[in-house]
């Protein structure tokens, strides 16, 4: 074996030593409350497609629509010739969704922060970012080449004593809504933070757009804020609006200027129109039936409060995010397992995702879960929970 071969083979045994190996199962239904997968019918419980749109007859007749008018592929970046009319619209659409100048879709939530970012940012400038931000947040503040700090996650005091003494442009990066955790930021802190110290205040409400906020607003909607507090505001499409890509919305100066620079918008194929198009459905659909939102609201009570009489102890989640904090990764697996084996799908989450060991299980729930499904997964929790205290007693 040469030497790259010798190390493949290690790293994949170290990972597997700490119970950290990712597996991949093989989806053969729509996606969905019920799931097929690796041959399986599962009620599945870890998809962040919050309001049931994935499967919605009108976004799926929108997407076979535009793909007989638009054909399949995109042809070329948006600079290209790859910037269709159903790319268009969305993108007016989510400016008026989210009440900015402008929206610019970018092809992943990944690409949009990466390219941000690092467009906003570069050396002499400072970019602050929350512990527990998202794995492409964190990214996009390394690729920007600005010096990079990270605050405690959640803590505006910690943040202002980092940003003393900062030079260049100020840039603080948060998640709204915390994808592992389920907590919100601290949003009005952090933009008076912003404006105090005349930084820009860039937030990532991935999880919280389409499910918070009476109109589906998100995050700066529950809080009450606008594009002054927070010039910067990306979306993602694959979560509660049920389809893919993402976008960044703002003034018109900003989205000018990620135009001009944004390297993952200028340099990679645009979307194909037909999921811009679906898109342009499930906006629609998110936005007016708010009863996909209260039914959430519901079934997040009714889960936290369910789970806290078991004795799991809810995490501080207002969202539909409600992780069980197992801590062991092995733990977790097991648990997860033989969730599995009692008919529900809910993923491990291990390190690196999130901190050592505070291995969970993510539990999320959607519009489209039914109270009995829920009462059902507590049942099993509540079970596997009884055999653990048994097993492990002294
Ligand atoms: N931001 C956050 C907070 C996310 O949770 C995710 C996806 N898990 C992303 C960005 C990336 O979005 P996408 O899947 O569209 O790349």
């Amino acid at each position: 074996m040469n030497a790259f071969e010798t190390d493949v083979e290690h790293t994949l045994a170290a990972i597997a030593a700490q119970s950290l190996f990712r597996r991949r199962r093989i989806v053969a239904s729509p996606q969905g409350v019920h799931l097929t997968a690796d041959g399986r019918e599962l009620v599945n419980f870890c998809s962040n497609d919050y309001l049931g749109l994935a499967n919605h007859p009108e976004v799926i007749g929108a997407f076979k629509n535009a793909a007989d008018r638009y054909g399949v592929g995109s042809g070329s970046a948006h600079l290209v010739c790859g910037h269709s009319m159903a790319h268009h619209a969305l993108e007016e659409e989510l400016a008026e969704f989210t009440g900015r100048e402008r929206a610019l879709l970018f092809s992943t939530g990944y690409m949009a922060n990466l390219g941000a970012i690092a467009a906003l940012t570069g050396r002499g400038d400072t970019v602050f970012e929350d512990r527990l931000n998202h794995a492409s947040l964190i990214d996009g503040g390394l690729l920007s080449g600005a010096r990079f700090k990270r605050y405690r996650h959640a803590g505006p005091e910690h943040l202002k004593s980092a940003m003393s003494g900062a030079g260049g442009k100020k840039l603080i990066v948060t998640d709204g809504v915390f994808s592992m955790d389920g907590d919100l930021a601290p949003l009005p802190a952090l933009a008076e933070l912003a404006q105090e110290t005349g930084a820009w205040l860039l937030v990532d409400d991935a999880h919280g757009l389409g499910v918070l906020g009476e109109r589906g607003g998100g995050v700066l909607e529950h809080f009450g804020l606008n594009q002054t507090d927070v010039p910067v505001l990306v979306g993602t499409l694959g979560k509660a609006f049920g389809t893919f890509g993402a976008f960044v919305a703002g003034s018109d100066a900003l989205i000018e200027l990620l135009i001009q620079k944004a390297r993952t918008y200028i340099y990679t194929t645009a979307l194909p129109p037909a999921v811009a198009e679906a898109t342009r459905a499930s906006l629609r659909l998110a936005h007016a039936e708010t009863w996909r939102r209260d039914k959430l609201k519901i079934l997040t009570e009714r889960f936290r409060h369910g789970a806290a009489q078991i004795g799991l102890e809810p995490m501080p989640s207002p969202s539909p995010i409600q992780p069980i904090l197992i801590g062991d990764s092995w733990k977790a697996t097991a648990l997860s397992e033989a969730l599995l084996a009692t008919g529900f799908l809910i993923g491990a989450i291990r390190p690196p995702t999130v901190p050592q060991g505070s291995a969970r299980l993510r539990v999320t729930l959607s519009a489209a879960h039914e109270e009995a499904q829920v009462d059902r997964l507590l049942d099993a929790l509540d079970r596997l929970k009884a055999k653990n205290d048994t097993d492990t007693a002294p």
